[in-house]
């Protein structure tokens, strides 16, 4: 899942969907899947309409429609064919000061509109540091269960993503991210071993095509959350093949 963050432009957007095609189309195992601004919601779709790559959203208003002057509304999305909505990434959470029970209010709202939220979760470099990895993804976690039920995970993704490692070219190794992923599994079996098994983990932060493969290779990583190296098409694809 490529999350293109602030960046883009109509030519970009064209050129970026019409080389992705051909890695997608060549690895039909591997589920593919861009976040666009929203701006460039309709000109995906319409370059996708015959493409298996699947669209997302990079936020939702908490709200579905009314006076909310420049939000965008999770059931809006859906008109663009838009299936899945990142939520609590750590870019919103600091920058835009959203806690964990905005978060987890926002899982709320786009699972009611029909969509599939994915929850970001990770630690900054501070506490990983003081060896607090678990405990902030465990409340991180606890905090949507708490809202909206460990059923909730049947229909959602949860993107591991330590904050440390989120544009700074400092990947996690694949032992260290697979732990994580582990220990968030068997927080969640403590509610329900059978979400906690099913439900998808991707791994998120300077994930290149060099050390995709390496990170998918781990047992409980199913799938990369990609920023910078998702606006390279070579990277992507390279990215996509890893996960054939
Ligand atoms: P990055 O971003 O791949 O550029 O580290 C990942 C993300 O923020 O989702």
């Amino acid at each position: 899942m490529g999350n293109w963050k602030l960046n883009g432009s109509k030519t970009m957007v064209a050129e970026l969907i019409k080389a992705l095609k051909v890695p997608a189309t060549e690895c039909p195992t591997v589920a593919v899947a861009i976040c666009p601004p929203v701006l460039f919601l309709g000109q995906a779709q319409t370059l996708l309409a015959d493409s298996a790559i699947i669209l997302g959203a990079q936020d939702a208003s908490l709200n579905t429609e009314g006076a909310y002057t420049g939000e965008n509304s999770a059931r809006m999305y859906s008109e663009f064919d838009v299936q899945y909505v990142l939520v609590g990434h750590s870019e919103r959470r600091t920058l835009h000061q959203e806690d964990d029970a905005l978060v987890a209010e926002k899982f709320a709202v786009i699972q009611q509109a029909g969509l599939t939220p994915v929850l970001c979760i990770g630690e900054t470099n501070e506490q990983f540091e003081a060896k607090e990895t678990q405990a902030v993804v465990e409340r991180q976690l606890q905090a949507v269960i708490d809202k909206c039920g460990i059923t909730a995970l049947n229909k959602a993704v949860i993107a591991y993503e330590p904050v440390w490692a989120i544009g700074t070219g400092k990947t996690a190794t694949p032992e260290i991210a697979q732990q994580v992923h582990a220990d968030i599994r068997a927080f969640l079996a403590n509610s329900d071993a059978e979400i906690a098994n099913k439900v998808q983990i991707l791994y998120g932060g300077s994930v290149k095509g060099a050390s995709a493969a390496g990170l998918f290779a781990m047992p409980d990583i199913d799938g990369a959350l990609v920023g910078g190296a998702a606006l390279n098409a070579d990277e992507f694809a390279a990215i996509i093949q890893a996960g054939a």
